[in-house]
């Protein structure tokens, strides 16, 4: 592995491959497909037309540059300085709008006239119903059953923004038949856009999705430059797929000083109850992409479990496999109950209610820097009004 050349990661690239991890494992009807995209993507990333329109679209519609806030009271109780890198302000609750955002733009440059698209608890089909109607498009979201019964509020708001949602009674009725759902639709019907979620699937979705999501990591550089006169000594981001996180990481990747940590939707912590699959996973093919995945004895991919529907799936980015085997970033295993308390300190402490998600991002924070003094940089990957049933006042 030390004899493979590192690709730049901030700039959109056609390897499919982050070292032994990544590729594009899929049936041949998609092959020429997600070529093109790759080759689209290429022409893209310095394409300054392109770039003026995803960003007038990030701050006139999404709300761009989200804010860096100092978590002060926080800081003070556990001794560190904590920064909010505050995702949970964009329009539709979540940093999943910049990537949805730019895919669109990406659909309309091929002139699709119809976007697809798998969500699980429903953020980033409200994401993309959002953006497909911003620019007129057909929309169709595949969600599980279980997904769409639990996630009742979140089917009603796309179908208020004019989408479709087709639910799948398949398996478990969770992301990963969704996802099986939607590329399955999307074999029979290529001429429709897929607009993928997270960091995973097939080459090229995990480096545009990076592409579409370094904007965080851009800001974040810049603002935490210009509070602290300094880069920070970590950057901290909770991993479902891997894209807040990518995201964030890719503004301190290139310096060294800067540590890089990842909190996994531990779940109860151990295998059959967690989705910490860099922890607890195995490498293998799963989705259409090389990467680390949940497996049972027999190697098959075993339902993952977290309180957080964003970090409840099995597989991950290709990227963060790579990163987590050549030790630039750290992986842990946060506990559901670690989030809640987490979760709570945030909502109490700084009148900010947080995604159960972004809550696992600031426990590890907490958990790991406290009475360090250290300047941390979290991401605030989304807001919690999704979640407050299912978190108990305590
Ligand atoms: C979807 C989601 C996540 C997890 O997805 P990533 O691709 O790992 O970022 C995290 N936080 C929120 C708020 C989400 O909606």
């Amino acid at each position: 592995m030390e004899n493979t050349i590192q690709l730049p990661t901030d700039t959109f690239t056609t390897n499919p491959y982050y070292n032994e991890f990544g590729g594009a494992f899929v049936p041949e009807a998609l092959t020429a497909k997600l070529q093109e995209l790759s080759d689209l993507m290429e022409k893209l990333d310095t394409d300054e037309t392109f770039d003026r329109e995803f960003i007038y679209y990030l701050n006139h519609f999404v709300g761009r540059p989200s804010p860096m806030y100092f978590a002060r009271r926080l800081s003070e109780k556990y001794g560190l300085k904590l920064y909010l890198k505050r995702e949970d302000l964009n329009h539709t609750g979540s940093h999943k709008i910049n990537n949805t955002i730019g895919q669109i733009l990406v659909a309309k440059r091929l002139n699709a006239k119809e976007i697809i698209a798998e969500t699980g608890a429903g953020q980033h089909g409200v994401a993309t119903a959002t953006a497909a109607a911003m620019l007129g498009l057909r929309c169709i979201v595949f969600m599980g059953a279980e997904d769409a019964k639990r996630q009742a509020l979140n089917v009603k708001r796309m179908q208020l923004l004019g989408a479709q949602v087709n639910t799948t009674s398949a398996g478990r009725g969770t992301l990963k038949d969704a996802v099986d759902a939607a590329l399955g639709y999307y074999i029979n019907n290529p001429e429709s856009y897929y607009l993928l979620g997270s960091q995973v699937g097939p080459h090229p979705y995990p480096r545009m999705v990076a592409r579409f999501q370094r904007i965080i990591g851009r800001e974040a550089r810049e603002q935490i430059l210009e509070a602290e006169n300094s880069l920070p000594n970590a950057a901290v981001a909770c991993i479902g797929g891997g894209s807040n996180a990518i995201g964030l990481f890719q503004g301190f990747i290139d310096d060294q000083q800067v540590e890089l940590h990842g909190a996994e939707g531990g779940g109860m912590g151990f295998l059959g109850k967690t989705a910490a699959t860099l922890n607890l996973g195995r490498p293998a093919i799963f989705q259409g992409t090389k990467s680390y995945c949940l497996l049972d004895e027999n190697d098959e991919p075993l339902p993952s479990y977290s309180i957080a529907a964003g970090l409840d799936y099995p597989g991950i980015s290709p990227q963060h496999a790579m990163l987590k085997t050549n030790k630039r970033a750290m992986y842990h295993i946060i506990t559901d109950d670690e989030a809640i308390a987490a979760f709570r300190e945030l909502s109490t402490m700084e009148g900010i209610i947080p995604a159960v998600e972004s809550a696992h991002a600031v426990a590890l924070a907490l958990k790991k820097f406290a009475k360090t003094g250290k300047t941390i940089v979290v991401n605030l990957s989304g807001r919690g009004d999704k979640d407050i049933d299912r978190i108990p006042l305590s």
